[in-house]
């Protein structure tokens, strides 16, 4: 079964992506970051396609100094289960230190990278979504988990993967 990693710093909307891909509450979500740890596993849906994903949390509750390490980790244990990772940043927030550190470990990695820009809605996402393009990992996905923005042309991305 094709596996797909969702992976990305805290906070970015990972748990409400996978939530929604499997459409069961099996990832916690919560405004606070530190609510979800380590590596879950779901059966997507996303049209007729169907595939295994994997949510990458865990991190939210790391000291400063480990996070890195522990990030790293995370990462590479998710990608390495996986056929292609899905990179999501937040649009809101635009490109930040960890995320850029998060693109030089899949970078390194190597495997398909899929960017995608997440809580695209709404025009508080635009300079956020361009910057994305800074990360040279091609061009981003606009997403908006929450709304459910984005996932028709997710599914283009992923059926030739598939
Ligand atoms: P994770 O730490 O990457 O797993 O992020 P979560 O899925 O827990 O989401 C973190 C916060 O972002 C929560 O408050 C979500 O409701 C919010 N969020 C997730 N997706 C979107 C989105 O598409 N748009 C907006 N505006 N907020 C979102
Ligand atoms: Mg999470």
């Amino acid at each position: 079964m094709f596996t797909l990693a969702i992976v990305g710093r805290p906070n970015v909307g990972k748990s409400t992506l996978f939530n929604r891909l499997v459409g069961k509450k099996l990832a916690l979500v919560d405004d606070q970051p530190g609510v979800t740890r380590d590596l879950r596993e779901g059966a997507a849906r996303l049209g007729d396609l169907k595939f295994t994903v994997l949510d990458t949390a865990g991190l939210e509750e790391a000291t400063d100094d480990s996070l890195q390490g522990r990030m790293r980790r995370l990462t590479e244990r998710a990608v390495d289960l996986a056929d292609a990772a899905l990179f999501i940043v937040d649009a809101r927030v635009g490109i930040t230190p960890t995320d850029q550190v998060f693109a030089e470990i899949l970078r390194k990695k190597g495997g398909t990278v899929i960017l995608a820009a997440n809580k695209a809605e709404g025009r508080a996402a635009e300079s956020g979504f361009l910057e994305a393009y800074s990360l040279g990992l091609g061009d981003p996905l606009g997403l908006s988990a929450e709304h459910g923005e984005g996932m028709a042309e997710l599914s283009v991305i992923l059926r030739p993967l598939i």
